[in-house]
């Protein structure tokens, strides 16, 4: 019989298909099994109407039977069938259905990867077999057509005998080369294992041949007198998959007990979520999401090793185990799975990501996932605050990042340690116990709570009976910048020049004193020009006497941040220091007194002044030598 030849495209597949990388193969058994599935699906559905049929929904199977010693797995269905020509037509040629723009991918340098994402259907057997067989018989045709291929060279298609309607595909697998060890996909469990891993929820039963072995009494005796027993094997036909996924069951027959071990159990965690989602949209886009929020941050969760992404099925059968297009980057932790039935199978990685429906789907996920976080908050704070822990600096990347874009999505879940009480506090729950008059939200940041907390600057905010919130994680302050304000009250550092505490008198008095001061403080200047941009009177120190603040941009937060940080940014990333001295401090009158009297003596108080004011902001005293020199001169 003379052979007839695959189409160019396919014939390029299937190279690309025959050399897919050894892990991707076993994907070929989904792809067979999602068209079985289809296929019955097709039949199922004309029996709707058609009493013709003759089967019922109980009657639809798909079957797989392992041949080991003709080497063969064979994957059959009672469904619709094909007739000669829907062979020649579908199995002839590839992406028939026009998702899988082969063209364009095969440009790129990752296609075998796409193969393993992916698949490309019914030619993904020949990544395992050396020859495939299609045996079929179509509904409504009394003749069987069989179809036969050992891959490249082109196929034939002859007429055959077939009992019953449906479709037999016979893959005889490959020879053992190497490294490649074909012969797994004859081993029963190993094909139950990619059953439940890749069509576990199957709409129909996948039915195979178990062997059982029983140890039987025997008649015989051992030595110590008791029977003997030998073992008896037995084949019995078994249903591997479990047809109904949890998350297309109904909300009592899926309780959240089932959906917690489901979790659990899927994605490997021993802690229970704090919150589980369920979806059931329909409409334009129809789909289910089951999701998690889990308790505690996996331990690769913050380095590169972390997958993020929810598994993504369509109608029950997996297309790709973590889409990551499915959920905004701050909500990377969030677990869980998406099914559509309106996903095509074989959809490529590069459409996936500019898919309408898909983008729909994430859309509506995202708002889903931040109203179960705000529910949580009002509704079970401890719960919230265990996964504030977990979770809060990704929240507060999610901020930054993008250029704030996400920023009005994720500020009501921003928590933080305030001087109210010893609690974790929003910024609604802030701004609703400000009182009249407060201009800002204020707040103090260090590496500790200790620390925030001791900062001198923030005796005059609390002087006034204003609360402080405490920052003590390097992103807070980027993300307090980006920002910028929450419900128009705009966020002030306390280390920032002007917190807007003072009166217009206070503040002319206040520029009088300065005034006055000119001299010294342009003294100052110059002594310490190269550690500090200015020196100022303070307005904001009441006990202490001095403080370190800052002007422009750079906070010094960000400066402590980027001095741990290697290279040139560690180096030269600096905030502009300003010093602020109290002039209501006894130090400073001793200053005064030194710079009418003694100049050398006034430079070296002002040396010792501001590296204080720097030890207090936790910044390094860069000129150790000069400081004790100060010191132990002025002792
Ligand atoms: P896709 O499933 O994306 O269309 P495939 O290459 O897997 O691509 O299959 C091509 C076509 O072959 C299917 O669309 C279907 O029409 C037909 N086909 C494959 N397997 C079967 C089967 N078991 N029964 C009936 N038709 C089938």
């Amino acid at each position: 019989m003379a052979k007839k030849q695959f189409k160019a495209e396919s014939k390029r597949l299937l190279d690309l298909m025959i050399n897919s990388i050894y892990t991707h193969r076993e994907i070929f058994l989904r792809e067979i099994i999602s068209n079985a599935s289809d296929a019955i699906d097709k039949l199922a559905y004309k029996a709707l109407t058609d009493q013709n049929v003759g089967l019922t929904r109980e009657d639809f199977r798909i079957r797989v039977t392992i041949d080991k010693d003709a080497r063969t797995v064979t994957v059959s269905d009672n469904g619709i069938g094909m007739t000669r020509e829907e062979m020649e037509e579908n199995l002839g040629v590839i992406a028939h259905s026009g998702s899988f723009k082969f063209k364009s991918e095969m440009d790129k340098a990752d296609d075998v990867d796409i193969i393993g994402q992916f698949g490309v259907g019914f030619y993904s057997a020949f990544m395992v077999s050396d020859q495939v067989t299609v045996i079929s018989r179509a509904y409504g045709s009394d003749t069987a057509w069989k179809w036969e291929s050992s891959g490249a060279d082109g196929y034939t298609v002859s007429e055959c005998e077939k009992d019953g309607v449906g479709t037999d595909v016979i893959m005889h697998i490959k020879p053992d080369a190497g490294e490649d060890r074909y012969s797994e996909f004859l081993e029963t469990w190993r094909i139950r294992e990619l059953i439940r891993k890749y069509s576990d929820y199957v709409r129909f039963p996948i039915r195979m041949d178990i062997e059982h072995t029983e140890y039987v009494e025997t008649d015989e005796v051992d030595e110590q007198g008791n029977k003997k027993t030998k073992p008896v094997t037995h084949t019995e036909e078994e249903t591997v998959n479990s047809m109904v996924p949890i998350w297309q069951r109904s909300k009592s027959e899926a309780t959240d007990e089932a959906c917690i071990a489901f979790y659990k159990e899927r994605f490997h965690d021993s802690e229970d979520p704090v919150a589980v989602i369920r979806v059931n949209a329909e409409g334009l886009t129809s789909y289910r999401a089951l999701l998690f929020i889990p308790a505690k941050a996996p331990y690769d969760f913050y380095s590169r090793d972390y997958k993020p992404g929810l598994a993504l099925y369509s109608s029950g059968v997996m297309i790709m185990e973590s889409c990551a297009d499915l959920l905004p980057e701050c909500f990377r932790f969030v677990r869980g799975v998406v099914d559509s039935p309106d996903l095509s199978l074989n959809i490529s990685r590069e459409i996936l990501q500019h898919d309408r429906q898909l983008k729909t789907i994430a859309g509506n996920l995202e708002n889903k996932v931040k109203a179960e976080l705000m529910k949580l908050q009002s509704s079970d704070p401890e719960k919230y605050d265990t996964f504030w822990a977990a979770f809060g600096r990704q929240i507060k990347y999610g901020i930054v990042n993008e250029y704030g874009m996400k920023k009005d999505l994720l500020k009501d879940l921003l928590k933080f340690y305030s001087s109210n009480n010893e609690k974790l506090t929003t910024l609604a729950e802030y701004v609703s116990r400000m009182p009249e008059g407060q201009k800002y939200i204020y707040y103090a940041a260090a590496d500790s709570l200790r620390t925030a907390a001791g900062l001198p600057q923030n005796e005059q905010v609390k002087a006034k009976g204003y609360e402080l919130l405490y920052m003590t994680e390097d992103i807070d302050e980027f993300a307090v910048q980006m920002l910028y304000s929450y419900n128009d009250k705009e966020l002030r550092s306390v280390s920032a020049g002007d917190l807007g505490l003072e009166s217009e008198e206070e503040k002319k008095e206040q520029e009088e004193t300065s005034d006055k001061a000119r001299e010294l403080l342009d003294f100052m200047k110059e002594t310490l020009k190269d550690d500090v941009a200015d020196v100022k009177l303070s307005k904001s120190l009441v006990s202490s006497a001095v403080c370190m603040s800052y002007e422009g941009e750079i906070t010094l937060e960000m400066e402590r941040y980027f001095r741990q940080m290697p290279g040139e940014a560690g180096e030269k990333i600096r905030a502009r220091h300003v010093l602020e001295l109290n002039p209501g401090h006894p130090a400073f009158a001793s200053l005064t007194n030194a710079f009418e009297n003694d100049r050398e003596r006034a430079a070296r108080i002002a040396r010792v002044l501001c590296d204080q004011a720097k030890l207090l902001a936790g910044l390094p005293v860069e000129d150790m030598g000069a400081y004790t020199e100060a010191v132990c001169a002025l002792i």
